[in-house]
């Protein structure tokens, strides 16, 4: 029978339902592939050569005996060896001759047949063996067609071929054979292929799997580790496929992916380095990312692209973000000065860098008025919202010095700017600050009560912004309106009010005045005079003070009590005083201002002790708390610290000791600045805190004066302030030397070295002690032995070192020095001429030259400080007067005075010496204090007086004087060498 193929081959294929579509199988025996008779064994199927449906011979194995009963046809294969495999796949085209199409077939007929396994180590079988019957054979399945041929036409038989497939296993042996099985049916077996299925090498997940064949039964799996390619890391473990039964890869578990600086490619089975210009800065699936802009890449496989110069990231900067750079500076500053505050708003920068995270700084410096360089603001000026990290572009700034330039710097910048090694980009503006009135008095106590008057007292304002003019005090009867308020005028802090009711409460409220005007009025307080029944029971218990004090023998104050007396008699009000002011308040007729205390010199009492107690407040040394050394004073270590009196707020104090081993005399001298001190109450007089003498060391707290000694604070800023600083400074100190002559008392020592100087430059006058004119102490040469005691020669008035008439007026001839020291920034005066000589230059009528850059107006006000006639010399409150009416008027200050002016004789200038006295220009700098440019003069090759005294301003900047102040004093220096280069010329001719 022969078979005819056609083309109606359905192969059924297998589900794709796994996971991976990646299975394959290898073919054990395929009978197609025959090129000559298969050879099988036929028991008794017959080989008949056909043509598959592409017309290739194939040989078949056909068996057609279904007219005979009780069939048993069975056809075998050849040994087929295993190779490994445990499950084997057998796949059967055949086709079936249906029994119904067979005219008179017999019932036997049948359309199905069996398929037989047998496994042997070797190829033993022969005809009879194995035999030819189940067991040995082990049946696999009855195969039946699903479809079967019943048809024939003219041209032959159609046939359906019908394909199978079948497995079985495990199989353990080196081969088996198969069989097939017809029991009467009608059929041709077209072709058998027998193979095994196998899990394909693969590469997945990041991984390579090796070839594994599947397990034995269909259902098995069989587990294969996988390794990760190469620049691929594990990111889950382990790393298993399954292979299924059908060689079908499933159930993944763990991963690899590309490291950092690789890219998965080729559907991922290769892991790529990055291309140069490309990154990936992590693990993962994500493709490599072009480098952002202002970035590149060092080599291939790049985890990041580093900035280009001048280019940063920060460190929360994502790496695919261009790399950014500085912002310039803001543009367009203005501002708008109110007084002592001033609001500056900018436009944001033209380049932000390429960034989001632009603030601003603001730097402030404080400019000595062109005179000088510039200084960083210090704590006290207020920015609000605040200095630093500005977001906004505007900053109220206040607190600032009056009358003083600034320079502020508005800085923008970025989140990288840390990391650039310039400083950032600003932009400035100059501003001068206004006049400001004063900030609110803030403490106002009483000092003293009678039935009809309240003395109170207040402190300074904290930012006096400026100097105070006086003090306006408004009051009224607390049951009245404020309507009915009155005021009194006062210049110093304290103030009696006089005409009350007895036993009522009056309203008081102060403020101050500059030459900016009234500032607020303080917060209203409330006192009380006494009442009648008060006063009487005070008088009768003071009564006996009085008289003891009187009969303690001193002459003074017997007069004095007589003064009060008479003085009460007179005015009837003021006797009611409390005790306080019973000792201290002792009113004079004639010239003292009405209502001013007189001072009381310590050592008119027998028992100097007793004037301690009386002025100076014992204060327990556990309230103090020392710091650190800073000066040495007459009697022992003067140091800063911190005073904490019960129920006050602690401050900062300055604390003068007296050295262990004193001699009674010492510790009377030493207490008795405290008992001067004790008695002034005013914002320019260095105010005493109280002394501590019950235990040791014995001190004396004042209140702590920042900027220490005027002399040394002037030659530390040398030409920082402007002359309207100046001016101020000058200002307090004649308004305290004002008090303290009000008060009768005479300094005898006024000079800069006695201010002291606070943190506002409020200028204050100090040191009281009156040892350092006792003869029996030489350690000092500014005092100069004299008749008598001994005479700082260089701040007193003739008069006064010749027959030691000291008086106020002679304090006038030393403030006046003061005045030259401060517009000089703490020259000496006379310079280093001897004492005798500045006598007799003073007594021939020579006088100081101004200061360089000193208003005319100042210097003439020296030069009348300085009138041989003291009665000719002005008061000291015609100098506060005066000095107030320059500050009132800047323009008064801008004439400067010509070189010898006036009636007086000026004085050589002899801070600029004669050149001729040096032996080389950097001697001659030193002598002018300019020592610091020797080398900047030597650079630039002006290292004779020939060439430095052809110096322009040009060449003085180009040397790198860049200070106005210094630049002057060159110039001037230069003049001078001219002039006497000229007079040495003249004199040579
Ligand atoms: P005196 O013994 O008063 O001349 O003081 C010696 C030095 O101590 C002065 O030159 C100042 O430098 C310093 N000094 C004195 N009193 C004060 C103060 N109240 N505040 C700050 N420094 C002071």
């Amino acid at each position: 029978m022969s078979v005819v193929k056609k083309n109606i081959i359905s192969l059924k294929l297998p589900m794709f339902d796994r996971l991976f579509l990646c299975w394959s199988t290898e073919t054990l025996m395929d009978s197609t592939t025959a090129t000559a008779e298969l050879g099988w064994t036929v028991y008794p199927w017959e080989e008949v050569s056909g043509y598959d449906e592409n017309m290739n011979t194939i040989r078949t194995y056909q068996v057609c005996n279904v007219f005979d009963s009780n069939q048993n046809n069975w056809v075998r294969t050849k040994y087929i060896r295993r190779r490994g495999a445990q499950r084997i796949h057998v796949e059967m085209k055949f086709s079936v001759r249906d029994c119904s199409s067979i005219p008179n077939v017999p019932g036997s007929c049948k359309e199905t047949f069996n398929l037989y396994y047998y496994e042997s180590d070797s190829d033993t079988a022969n005809r009879n063996s194995p035999p030819w019957m189940e067991n040995p054979w082990i049946k696999v399945d009855t195969i039946a067609a699903d479809e079967s041929f019943s048809q024939v036409d003219l041209g032959g038989r159609v046939m359906k071929i019908n394909t199978e497939v079948r497995s079985f296993g495990p199989v353990s042996k080196n081969g088996f054979y198969l069989a097939f099985q017809d029991y009467g049916g009608c059929m041709s077996l077209i072709a058998v292929r027998v193979f095994y299925r196998k899990c394909p090498r693969i590469i997945t997940n990041g991984a390579l799997f090796q070839e594994t064949l599947s397990g034995a039964e269909s259902t098995s799996l069989v587990a294969a580790r996988g390794v990760c390619i190469p620049n691929a890391e594990e990111v889950d473990v382990p790393i298993k496929l399954y292979c299924n039964g059908d060689g079908e890869w499933m159930v993944p578990i763990g991963r690899c992916m590309c490291k950092a600086g690789n890219e998965a490619v080729e559907n991922g089975t290769v892991c790529r380095a990055c291309p140069s210009g490309f990154f990936k800065s992590t693990q993962g699936d994500q493709l490599c990312l072009q480098c952002p802009i202002n970035s590149r890449t060092t080599s291939e496989g790049a985890i990041n692209c580093v900035c280009r110069n001048g280019y940063y990231r920060t460190d929360s900067d994502p790496l695919q973000m261009p790399c950014t750079t500085v912002p310039s500076a803001p543009q367009a500053v203005i501002s708008s000065v109110n007084e002592t505050s001033v609001m500056l708003e900018w436009m944001s920068p033209r380049d932000s860098g390429g960034r989001e995270d632009v603030v601003y700084n603001i730097i402030c410096k404080s400019c000595g008025g062109g005179r000088g360089g510039c200084t960083r603001c210090g704590d006290n000026v207020q920015f609000v919202p605040r200095q630093l990290g500005l977001t906004e572009s505007r900053v109220y700034i206040s607190d600032l010095l009056a009358h003083t330039q600034y320079t502020f710097e508005v800085q923008a910048v970025n989140g990288v700017s840390d990391q650039s090694p310039y400083s950032p980009q600003y932009a400035s503006v100059n501003i001068t600050t206004n006049q400001a009135a004063p900030s609110t008095v803030s403490i106002m106590h009483q000092v003293s009560r009678s039935v009809d008057s309240i003395t109170l007292s207040w402190s300074q304002p904290d930012q006096p912004n400026g100097v105070i003019l006086d003090y306006e005090l408004q009051y009224y009867e607390k049951d009245l309106s404020e309507h009915n308020a009155s005021t009194i005028r006062s210049q110093t802090n304290t103030v009696v009010i006089r005409g009350l009711k007895p036993g009522s409460i009056y309203v008081f409220q102060v403020r101050a005045r500059t030459v900016a005007g009234f500032g607020r009025y303080s917060g209203k307080l409330y006192f009380q005079t006494m009442t009648e029944e008060e006063y009487n029971t005070s008088i009768q218990e003071k009564l006996p003070l009085i008289i003891g004090s009187a009969a303690a023998g001193l002459v003074f104050l017997i007069a004095l009590v007589v003064i009060i007396i008479v003085c009460n008699r007179r005015r009837g009000f003021d006797r009611h005083d409390s005790e306080y002011t019973d000792k201290l308040q002792h009113y004079t007729s004639g010239h003292m201002t009405p209502g001013m205390k007189i001072y009381i010199d310590p050592f008119t009492y027998e028992d100097p002790n007793e004037a301690v107690r009386e002025f100076a407040k014992e204060i327990d040394i556990s309230c103090v708390k020392i710091e650190q050394v800073i000066g040495a004073g007459e009697f022992g270590e003067v140091c800063s610290g911190n005073l904490k009196l019960p129920g006050k707020r602690e401050m900062f104090v300055a604390i003068k000791t007296l050295k262990s081993g004193y001699t009674e005399k010492q510790r009377r001298d030493f207490l008795s600045e405290a008992s001067i001190m004790g008695q002034f109450d005013h914002p320019n007089v260095i105010h005493l805190e109280g002394v501590v003498t019950k235990s040791s060391p014995v001190m004396i707290i004042t209140e702590f004066m920042e900027n220490g000694s005027l002399d040394t604070f002037l030659r530390q800023n040398d030409g920082q302030f402007t002359v309207i600083q100046l001016v101020g400074m000058l200002r307090g100190i004649a308004s305290g030397m004002k008090y303290l002559a009000d008060m009768n008392y005479v300094h005898r020592d006024l000079a800069a070295r006695n201010i002291l100087v606070n943190s506002n430059l409020v200028c204050k006058v100090s040191d009281f002690g009156l040892s350092r004119f006792l003869e029996d102490d030489t350690s000092d040469p500014t005092y100069t032995s004299a008749l008598g005691g001994k005479i700082p020669i260089r701040w007193t008035a003739p008069e006064a070192i010749q027959y030691r008439k000291f008086t106020s007026a002679s304090d006038v001839w030393s403030y006046g020095i003061v005045m030259w020291e401060v517009m000089s920034y703490g020259e000496r005066p006379y310079w280093d001429m001897t004492n005798q000589d500045v006598i007799n230059a003073i007594e021939q009528d020579y006088r100081l030259p101004p200061p360089m850059d000193c208003p005319s107006a100042l210097h003439q006000l020296m030069l009348d400080c300085w009138q041989k006639d003291r009665n000719n010399r002005p008061k000291f409150s015609q100098i506060v007067n005066n000095l107030d009416k320059m500050i009132r008027n800047p323009n008064t200050l801008k004439a400067m005075t010509p070189l010898s002016s006036g009636v007086h004789l000026p004085l050589l200038d002899r801070s600029i010496p004669d050149f001729s006295t040096f032996s080389s220009v950097d001697e001659w700098l030193d002598a002018i204090k300019m020592g610091q440019y020797k080398d900047n003069f030597a650079n630039s090759d002006f290292s004779t007086f020939d060439v430095v005294s052809q110096m322009t301003m040009e060449d003085i900047l180009r040397v790198g004087v860049t200070l106005a102040g210094h630049q002057k004093k060159i110039l001037n220096s230069i003049q001078m060498m001219r002039a006497q280069m000229n007079q040495i010329q003249s004199v040579e001719v």
